[in-house]
């Protein structure tokens, strides 16, 4: 990645054409090495991943970085990133102790840093202007909170939200923080987004910037909790452990198969889905056939109710052999017919990537949290019991299986009492979120009310 690159991710949201699929050169991690990190704190582990795949930082200021954002007060956990065995072979990776209760923190602290560092040596400042349904839009609030030189202006369909969420993002008292509710759904406001972000002479004018999820940064930093968990899980070189990820944007996954492409001993990449089942369909057959919004079903995992994964692309493109014209020729197929077909390529899927892929239910769901909380005690998140239920599919015997956990349950409050009958706690620290003062302004669904908002509130 040239010198520069980074400030590209970070105003345009995404790597630029030709570099879509991230560095062309990770560089490999040797076991040695590996072994070397053994007991590191996770700030310093995060270090070394990413002065592998974030290469124009200079090594002590992306140090400095990485210790700013993962702190055990920031992330609630002396860890960072807990460890916690389940049963039958299963052990939970916390990666929802950040302020917003869902892994989006781990990514989205470290962004933070780098924002505020880029804008800083710059001299220039930048004006964040996203949609959200939930949860990244309140990881990059808390990530952006206070931070010099940069605003956010964060639309989210107004009634739309779970009570939690909505006091999550709302109770924000910091200046540069703007929270715009309109009155529509979630679509509406993100064509409001794009709207503002294709008027060219706005969006340099006012120096709009997006944090979404195709980003180099967020994937790169996502990187370092594969390495953390397979250090926790085994104690000599060359163990295998398998992951399992509850999936939508194939944001968090692609993560870990550039983890396991960097030479982490990883022998499965299980994909979860729930009934938006895209992904797991391709893995399955290999043909990838994105739904249109009226198939994209409401379902109680929302933040994985995703029919066309924005990351997704990246994986293919070392499928076909890291042949960008192979992958422009499938994503012409798809636009033509509606899906493409790599169903010769299926048997590399496990054998040369590990990946193997299932589904879950609202029924399965809620199976999944009553029997893991009746057999060990522990409590998870709709969305991680999808991962959970998958997981029981493909564990094997002498091979940790790690699942990922995605959002803490108190965050989808609603599911856990269907499925218990009392609602789950928040952490401590956050017991009396819903009674706190809520700054929002709600608007109709129009651009041009969003604009004048903006333009009376940007960073200069
Ligand atoms: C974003 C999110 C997911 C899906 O992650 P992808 O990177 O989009 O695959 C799953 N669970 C929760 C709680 C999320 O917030």
């Amino acid at each position: 990645m040239g010198h520069g690159a980074v400030c590209a991710f970070l105003t345009e949201g995404r790597a630029p054409e030709g570099a879509r699929a991230g560095p062309g050169e990770r560089r490999q991690v040797w076991a040695g090495r590996l072994e070397s990190w053994r007991g590191l704190p996770y700030a310093d582990l995060a270090f070394e991943g990413l002065s592998r795949l974030a290469t124009d930082i200079p090594a002590e200021d992306l140090r400095r970085l990485t210790r700013a954002a993962y702190t055990p007060q920031i992330f609630n956990s002396e860890d960072i990133v807990p460890l916690r065995p389940l049963n039958d072979g299963l052990s939970l990776l916390g990666l929802s102790e950040g302020p917003t209760l869902a892994f989006k923190d781990m990514a989205m602290q470290f962004l933070g840093q780098v924002f505020e560092y880029v804008l800083t040596q710059r001299g220039t400042t930048l004006n964040i202007v996203g949609a959200t349904s939930g949860d990244t839009g309140s990881a990059a609030e808390y990530a952006l909170r206070g931070k010099h030189g940069v605003a956010v202006f964060m639309l989210s369909p107004h009634g739309r939200m779970s009570a939690f969420q909505r006091a999550q993002m709302y109770s924000l008292q910091d200046e540069n923080i703007h929270n715009i509710a309109v009155r529509g759904v979630f679509d509406e406001a993100q064509d409001i987004v794009k709207a503002l972000a294709g008027d060219l002479a706005f969006k340099a004018k006012y120096r709009l910037g997006a944090v979404n999820s195709i980003n180099w940064a967020r994937i790169a930093a996502q990187v370092v909790y594969y390495f953390h968990g397979w250090l926790r899980a085994t104690d000599k070189p060359g163990q295998q452990v398998s992951f399992t990820v509850p999936s939508g944007n194939f944001g968090n996954i692609l993560s870990g198969h550039i983890a396991r492409g960097m030479g982490l001993p990883v022998r499965r990449l299980v994909l979860a889905t729930n009934e938006n089942n895209v992904l797991e369909e391709f893995f399955r057959t290999g043909i990838y056939r994105p739904r249109p919004a009226e198939q994209t079903y409401a379902t109680s995992s929302p933040s994985m109710d995703i029919s066309r994964a924005s990351n997704f692309e990246r994986f293919v493109f070392d499928l076909v052999g890291r042949d960008a014209d192979r992958v422009k020729a499938l994503w012409a197929d798809m636009a033509r017919d509606g899906f493409f077909d790599l169903s010769a390529l299926k048997p590399q899927f496990e054998a040369q990537y590990g990946f193997v892929s299932g589904a879950s239910s609202h029924e399965d769901r809620l199976a999944t949290i009553r029997s893991l909380y009746d057999e060990t005690g522990v409590l998870v998140d709709p969305h991680t019991a999808d991962g959970v239920k998958v997981a029981r599919e493909h564990v094997e015997p002498g091979v940790p299986m790690l699942v990922l956990e995605t959002a803490l349950p108190a965050k989808f409050s609603e599911t856990i009492e269907a499925a218990l009958g009392r609602p789950a706690t928040p952490p401590g620290n956050l017991a009396n979120l819903e009674s706190l003062p809520q700054r929002v302004e709600v608007m109709d669904c129009d651009a041009a009310a969003v604009r004048r908002y903006i333009e009376a509130h940007a960073k200069v």
